[in-house]
């Protein structure tokens, strides 16, 4: 280290952010004995993957809220169970009510969804849905070990097929004859997008998504007792069981660089920490900021997302499926084909979506120890929207367009919190309140993610968080990529 450096309290490794992604980091640093400080801004650690008390007694997941991807070998490396994380799938796995009052519900069981589709809609579109849950299944197996691996597009292609990586998700879907029963997979091609089903890359967008395994069942999602921040609770509790440090109310203002090499990082009101190494858990575009750095040529950030936290004083009946039992799911409303395109282009050109699509969950109805008996979190993740978006207008257009299929909803409000991208921003630190600290279409997937080393050209500077690939989502790979790496030019 140079002069600054020599001067200053130092550690081997400083992690700006306590998110699922620094904190992963920060725990493998510290397993192979370094000295660890992790600096988070908030006064919770957990990011964008974190239980909060929203209202009085009522504790709910304002960012993330289904789990399915956190890579099993850091649930098994840091014995995340053994610090606190209960995970179980829920089933439904989803339910697409439509305001005609049919439905399409599946199941983790490709076989149990098999007999519910041929039940409520046909034998072809059960043949139909199962070619292509057994195609991507097949793909998928091929795929979940290089999610911890660095990016190499020849191996995903080889994995995976050209449709998959770079087509449309309603390519994918054409199986499939009822449009209906397309709809709700379509959905899960656009999340954290500005596309319409059949744009390139949407059908990555939803194959990413079925390449988890929540307690240990391949592509199922579930919920991790306690809300999201059980899982960052449990990362952080074995980072600092392993030695690391973490400060909350830590917010970093620059990464100290001295002859291109990062050195060290520099709180806001001056305090400064030394480091061999700088990782930042940041998203690119604050990275890049706090090491003045030059902005990602074309990088997209722009979050499409508004979040509708919903605090409502017992369940609605779906008309479609009256009871608890879908309420224990994802629901997702979106109802065409055409509505999701419409959406799509909306936000494109400026507009909140008239007609947004929306994938909610309700964990209070999965798990009593969120909220009082007959209290209830409706959790909606609605989309497209730009950036600028009325959080509060676009919140009451979702509740009124989820109310098309659940009517006595709005009656059943007591309150709510409308996140829009600027809200989420604001709350999680994520520039644009994009979900996975940018967009993960054509780009900007595998290497056209920056790389996790040397950002922004600085050495012994790392992109630890969601913009580094595989990309976002609560998987904990940038984490553990960029602990590696660290690792790896250490020992070198
Ligand atoms: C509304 C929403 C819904 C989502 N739903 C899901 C879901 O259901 N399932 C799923 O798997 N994923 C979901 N995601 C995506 C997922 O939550 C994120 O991709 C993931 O949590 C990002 O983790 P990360 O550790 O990379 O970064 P982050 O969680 O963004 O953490 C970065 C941390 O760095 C801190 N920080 C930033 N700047 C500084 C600074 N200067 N100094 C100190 N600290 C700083 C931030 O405060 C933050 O704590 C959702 C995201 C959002 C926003």
């Amino acid at each position: 280290m140079g002069a600054v450096a020599d001067e200053l309290r130092g550690v081997d490794a400083v992690i700006v952010g306590a998110g699922h992604n620094g904190l992963t980091a920060a725990a493998y640093l510290a397993r192979a004995g370094l000295s660890v400080e992790v600096l988070e801004r908030r006064d919770i650690a957990g990011g964008a993957c974190v239980t909060e008390e929203l209202w009085p007694g009522v504790r709910a997941s304002p960012g993330a809220y289904t789990l399915s991807l956190l890579r099993p070998e850091i649930i098994r490396d840091l014995e995340l169970e053994r610090h606190g994380l209960r995970v179980s799938v829920h089933e439904p796995y989803l339910f697409a009510p439509f305001p005609d009052g049919r439905k399409v519900v599946t199941w983790s069981s490709r076989e149990r969804t098999c007999a519910q589709l041929e039940r409520d809609w046909s034998r072809a579109d059960a043949h139909g849905y199962a070619a292509f849950a057994e195609r991507w299944e097949r793909a998928a197996g091929q795929a979940r070990s290089l999610m911890s691996e660095p990016p190499d597009r020849e191996r995903w292609l080889d994995a995976v097929g050209k449709g998959i990586l770079d087509g449309s998700v309603a390519e994918e879907l054409r199986e499939i004859p009822s449009e209906q029963v397309r709809v709700p997979f379509a959905v899960q091609g656009l999340i954290g997008t500005l596309a319409g089903p059949d744009d390139p890359g949407t059908a990555f967008v939803g194959f990413y998504h079925d390449l988890g395994q929540a307690a240990g069942v391949p592509g199922a999602w579930g919920y991790a007792r306690g809300g999201m921040g059980a899982v960052t609770a449990a990362l952080r509790s074995a980072a600092e069981a392993a030695g690391a440090s973490v400060r909350l109310s830590a917010p970093v203002e620059r990464v100290l660089i001295e002859d291109g090499r990062a050195v060290g990082v520099a709180l806001e009101g001056g305090e400064e920490v030394g480091a061999r190494v700088v990782l930042s858990n940041a998203d690119p575009v604050r990275t890049a900021a706090l090491a003045g750095t030059e902005p990602l040529p074309g990088w997209r950030q722009a979050g499409p997302v508004v979040k509708v936290m919903v605090l409502l004083d017992g369940l609605p009946d779906f008309p479609s499926w009256p009871g608890a039992e879908p309420w224990q799911g994802t629901i997702d409303i979106g109802f065409t084909l055409g509505d999701l395109r419409a959406a799509a282009d909306d936000a494109r050109a400026g507009r909140p979506a008239a007609a947004p699509w929306i994938e909610a969950a309700c964990q209070t109805a999965a798990d009593d120890s969120l909220a009082p008996p007959g209290r209830h979190v409706l959790s909606m993740f609605c989309q497209c929207f730009p950036t600028d978006v009325d959080a509060e207008a676009a919140a009451d257009t979702a509740i009124a367009r989820f109310a098309e299929v659940c009517p006595d909803l709005p009656a059943r409000v007591v309150d709510r919190l409308a996140l829009g991208p600027r809200q989420l921003e604001e709350r999680f630190g994520i520039t644009g309140g994009h979900i996975f600290h940018g967009e993960m279409l054509p780009g900007q997937l595998l290497e056209d993610r920056p790389d996790r080393r040397r950002f922004g050209g600085v050495e012994a500077l790392y992109l630890a968080g969601s913009g580094a690939h595989p990309g976002g989502a609560v998987t904990g790979a940038p984490g553990l990529l960029a602990a590696r790496a660290v690792l790896e030019d250490l020992s070198g």
